[in-house]
């Protein structure tokens, strides 16, 4: 049936909205659909029949409800089935709602909203989210058929330069694609997109004119911005809330409106690009601009989120999210002269946890130390699982005096801290050996081996304990 419905109405599209278009901007002076054609209820009771729905409703701005009905409504049905049209068209979103036997789903693009009505009998014996798509397809095809009538899509663009020369990093992308879209509309911007891993949504650009502060604020599935990111219409957001989704304590952009565009990698939607400011006093022209830009700049930022969440992997101990030896490696290697200094740490007696509890234990113990590890260090130190229940903290910038005083903090986090497993406290210390550059060693390359021999006397004097690697040790 809804094959049915979308060839026949793909027919239908071009003479009806010619007839409105043609009508709304003699009166108007714009183009904009309205309702008014007499063509536009065979298309409704097209979508009506199609899905065995009682009526079906569309709304737009300053103009009449348009109905297909299989018999006339009760009133209170008719009040209701407007209102959730017109809910819908304010949103742009989806709805479903229940109500006195009846029930109404709708779609909106902030230009037209449709309701279809059924009884709730027929609603629990057909597939509302089909409808709900039969709706949306609809929504799009009257869309498309205006903009080529206005022209708008007609227009040639020039591919900016950065999207084919330009960077190919997911920021160096980000902060082009929200400065080209400040330009476009003056208008601040913001660039969310989805982490590939977490399925968070976050920004992680902004335009100049916009917060700073934005860029990390993580988005609600449910926001505009949210739901955007999913979708593929834009989606206005009336307040700060309503664009980006509630967050207790903070303060950064609760009053700002504006667009969300969906940014899609060519298949599915990776994120949306805000623009900030009254939504409805965005210019038509500037609006199909940003959606040409956004549409185009989305595969290149797929491709690099792709990119960028591989290394990542590559670079990530996949059970504390810790970095790993080779990203330890890396960020030695890129440290220039000056100090620097690394805790080698090992669990004490793991073995017989694991024997003990179980592999289960083991691994929660694990991830119970990399968090206390984060949580002790500055932004800048890097904490790594070696391997095993091997960690090595890399303290760059930091001399050995002040190293041995992390350490000491380290030690005592861990011991004073409780594993719970199976409503048991599990007791659990460590063992540290600390090495610097060019306190205890002249050279980085050996830096993390002097570490590792001063682990391993901690290890013989006792365990539970920070040793510091002798000075002299690896010297050339
Ligand atoms: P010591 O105090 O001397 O360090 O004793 P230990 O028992 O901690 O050291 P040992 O090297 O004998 O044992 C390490 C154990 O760590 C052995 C291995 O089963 C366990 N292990 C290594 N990797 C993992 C892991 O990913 N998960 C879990 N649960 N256990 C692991
Ligand atoms: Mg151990
Ligand atoms: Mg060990």
């Amino acid at each position: 049936m809804s094959t049915l419905l979308i060839s026949l109405a793909a027919l239908l599209v071009g003479a009806i909205l010619g007839a409105i278009l043609s009508g709304r901007r003699s009166r108007a002076g714009e183009a904009s659909p309205g309702l008014e054609s007499g063509d536009v209820p065979q298309m409704m009771d097209l979508l009506r029949r199609a899905n065995g729905a009682m009526a079906a409703c569309f709304v737009a701005p300053d103009a009449e409800p348009a109905w297909a009905a299989y018999e006339p409504l009760a009133g209170a049905v008719a009040d209701r089935a407007t209102a959730v049209a017109r809910l819908a068209l304010g949103d742009a979103g989806d709805h479903k709602v229940s109500e006195a036997g009846s029930v109404f789903v709708a779609a909106g693009d902030g230009r037209i909203g449709c309701a279809l009505v059924f009884t709730q009998s027929a609603a629990d014996a057909i597939d509302l989210e089909r409808a709900n798509c039969d709706i949306r397809r609809l929504l799009a095809g009257l869309r498309e058929h205006r903009l080529r009538e206005s022209g708008v899509l007609q227009i040639p663009r020039d591919i900016p330069e950065w999207l084919t020369n330009g960077p190919e990093t997911v920021e160096g992308i980000a902060a082009q694609l929200c400065e080209e879209v400040h330009g476009v509309s003056s208008r601040p911007s913001a660039l969310v997109l989805r982490d590939a891993g977490a399925k968070r949504v976050s920004i992680v650009a902004v335009s100049t004119g916009a917060d700073r502060r934005l860029v990390g604020f993580p988005v609600s599935s449910y926001s505009a911005a949210g739901r955007a990111s999913s979708g593929d219409v834009p989606i206005a957001g009336k307040s700060g809330e309503d664009l980006l989704g509630e967050r207790k304590g903070d303060r950064r952009a609760r009053e700002e409106e504006g667009i969300a565009f969906p940014l899609r990698d060519g298949r599915e939607g990776i994120g949306s690009l805000i623009v900030f400011g009254q939504p409805d006093a965005m210019p038509e022209r500037v609006r199909e601009h940003i959606a040409w830009l956004v549409a185009n700049a989305g595969p290149k930022l797929g491709r690099a989120t792709t990119v960028r969440a591989a290394e990542s992997r590559a670079t990530t101990d996949e059970l504390t999210g810790l970095a790993n030896r080779r990203a330890l490696e890396r960020a030695m290697a890129a440290h220039g002269d000056g100090d620097c200094s690394v805790l080698c740490v090992d669990l004490d007696h793991f073995k017989k946890l694991n024997d003990g509890f179980g592999h289960a234990a083991g691994d929660a113990a694990l991830r119970h130390v990399a968090v206390i590890f984060r949580n002790a260090l500055r932004e800048d130190d890097i904490p790594c699982r070696m391997g095993g229940e091997e960690f090595a903290l890399w303290l760059p910038g930091v001399p050995a005096n002040r190293a041995l005083e992390v350490a000491d903090r380290v030690l005592s986090a861990v011991r004073g801290s409780v594993l719970e497993w199976g409503g048991a406290e599990l007791p659990i210390t460590c063992s540290i050996g600390v090495a610097a550059v060019p306190d205890t060693v002249s050279r980085i390359e050996n830096l993390l081996a002097a570490a590792d021999v001063a682990l391993y006397r901690a290890k013989d004097e006792g365990r539970d304990r920070v040793v510091l690697a002798k000075p002299g040790h690896g010297s050339p």
